[in-house]
């Protein structure tokens, strides 16, 4: 009998690790992975790239009109093994985490047009399921009838170095202060929108990683899927 396959539905706060984690998951189950937050942000720069984004104004209905144009994809490179997410066919992976994009991104995925083209896209991605997707709704709105759903957090300090590390890890320049605001912020836009806010499933498991090693998450974690994978329906 060919063995169970599940989906497995990561969500949390922001730089709280959710995509090493779905990335180490899915690799380690040979599960296909999808970065949601990846799709989000490439919209936020088509959007910004395309001026409608000005000064302190987000042109929602500009963004919706042109939603038909942009398409939004994912390609293996095989050199790093790692998906790379490409925007109306150009491989966008090297811009979507600045910081302009960081400012924008809450507001720009709150807008509920937005969400329901990204969600039709995601549920797409893992109707066959074996995959593990990390964002802020799949385990409420995506796949809310995930077998496995993870719920992370971290302390805000550790989040922010660490995605400070990440950041410089990329030569891109900013400072804990501003990384950590905007994180915050980010938390907060996304807990308090109307549309499929932040939030823990009701059924999901809080794993807060703030003091504990990423091979222990991936334990704890694989540990859950493979129960799961076992168990008879
Ligand atoms: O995960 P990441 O930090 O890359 O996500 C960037 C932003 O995209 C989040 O702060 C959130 O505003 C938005 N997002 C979302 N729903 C998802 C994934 C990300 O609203 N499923």
């Amino acid at each position: 009998m060919p063995e169970r396959k599940i989906t497995i539905a990561i969500d949390g706060y922001s730089s709280c690790g959710k995509s090493t984690i779905a990335r180490a998951i899915a690799a380690r189950l040979s599960y296909n992975y999808v970065d949601t937050g990846a799709m989000y942000r490439a919209v936020t720069l088509y959007a910004l790239r395309n001026g409608l984004i000005n000064g302190r104004n987000l042109d929602a209905d500009g963004l919706i009109d042109q939603l038909e144009d942009i398409h939004i994809e994912f390609t293996f490179n095989q050199d790093t093994k790692v998906s790379e997410i490409l925007l109306n066919g150009e491989n966008v992976e090297l811009f979507i985490r600045h910081m302009d994009v960081n400012d924008w991104v809450s507001q720009v995925s709150a807008v509920g047009e937005v969400r329901k083209k990204m969600v039709k896209l995601q549920q797409e991605m893992g109707k066959g399921k074996g995959i593990a997707m990390d964002g802020r709704d799949i385990g409420t709105t995506v796949f809310p009838d995930a077998e496995l759903k993870i719920f992370m957090t971290a302390d805000p300090d550790v989040r922010a170095q660490r995605r400070l590390d990440e950041l410089e890890s990329k030569q891109i320049s900013a400072s804990f202060e501003e990384v950590k605001e905007n994180l915050l912020q980010r938390d907060h836009e996304d807990m308090n929108r109307s549309e499929s806010p932040l939030r823990k499933a009701l059924d999901a498991i809080v794993l807060d990683n703030t003091n504990i090693t990423r091979e222990e998450q991936l334990e704890f974690v694989i540990q859950l899927a493979n129960d799961l994978i076992l168990r008879k329906k």
